[in-house]
């Protein structure tokens, strides 16, 4: 495994790759890795002849200070993960590189519209005009390649596939699913910012997206099941929604077919998400 820092070995890198046909996977991620960003290193392994994962914490997509300030940093484990898992390079740019105007505003921002609009979006403004802005400068530094996310962060899948298809970047994006502790909780760098009661407290998102997938009904039945469970388990419940999968449009309760429960809840101040597919059947 190589290591970079810097945006031209990183292109130069992947442009002589795709020199000798080989095919260029990107895995983009924020460190603190575990066994969820392995499974996205391993299926671009599979499918791609070269994996390139990019660590950058960055500090456009935080809305909070104390949230960027408290996200976790662990270089030396994520480099032994990142090359047990078949990375070939390893790129950890730093913020004066991504962004060497930071912290006086970048002058250019990705924005966009629509299915960023609501959750996350809503919960956290500016959040996805961060997300887009730094993907799309990974994808322009990259270049051609397979990139993979996971569907832990269903709404980000959404909002990188619109753009993708808006700005007909050469990228395919491949959603991968979420990778779970045992109990069901999915795994998540901010984790480990819960005491052992939050773990337990957590679990709650899990077992409200299998309340909403275990009998088909309609969506604000399913809403009304997820609701339930959250607040029995006494978290702060965000949102918990049934939406189109594309379009991350709720779900009228006329609509059948299947579509996609999406959850976050605060536990312990920690923003937590969870999503999972779920079948409705509308109301006659
Ligand atoms: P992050 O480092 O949190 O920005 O995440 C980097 C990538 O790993 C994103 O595409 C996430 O959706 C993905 N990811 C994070 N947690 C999981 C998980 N539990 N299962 C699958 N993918 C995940």
């Amino acid at each position: 495994m190589q290591l970079v820092s810097t945006i031209g070995e990183w292109r130069a890198f992947c442009d002589a790759a795709r020199l000798a046909n080989k095919r260029v996977g990107l895995v983009p991620t924020m460190g603190a890795l575990h066994e969820g960003h392995a499974s996205l290193m391993r299926q671009a392994r599979e499918v791609c002849d070269v994996v390139v994962a990019t660590i950058f914490v960055n500090p456009r997509q935080f809305n909070q200070a104390s949230d960027l300030a408290l996200y976790p940093r662990t270089p030396e484990a994520d480099e032994a993960l990142a090359r047990n898992n078949g990375v070939d390079l390893l790129v950890t740019p730093t913020v004066d590189e991504m962004w060497p105007a930071f912290p006086a505003p970048v002058a250019t921002t990705v924005s966009v519209a629509g299915v960023s609009d609501q959750f996350e979006g809503a919960g956290r403004p500016g959040h996805f005009d961060g997300v887009a802005s730094v993907v799309a400068k990974l994808f322009n530094v990259t270049g051609p390649c397979a990139a993979f996310f996971g569907e832990k962060d269903f709404q980000q899948v959404a909002v990188l596939r619109q753009m993708v298809s808006d700005l007909a970047f050469d990228v395919e994006i491949v959603a991968c699913p979420i990778v779970r502790e045992e109990n069901g909780l999915a795994l998540s760098s901010r984790n480990v910012r819960l005491s052992p009661e939050g773990r337990a407290q957590a679990l709650a998102l899990n077992a409200s997206l299998q309340a909403a997938s275990a009998e088909v009904a309609s969506a604000s039945t399913l809403r009304y099941r997820m609701r339930k469970v959250l607040e029995t388990a006494g978290v702060e419940v965000v949102y918990a929604e049934i939406v189109d999968p594309q379009t991350l449009v709720p779900v009228g309760d006329h609509e059948s077919g299947q579509k996609r429960a999406l959850v976050c809840a605060m536990v312990e101040g920690v923003r937590l998400l969870d999503n999972g597919p779920v079948v409705v059947e509308g109301d006659k």
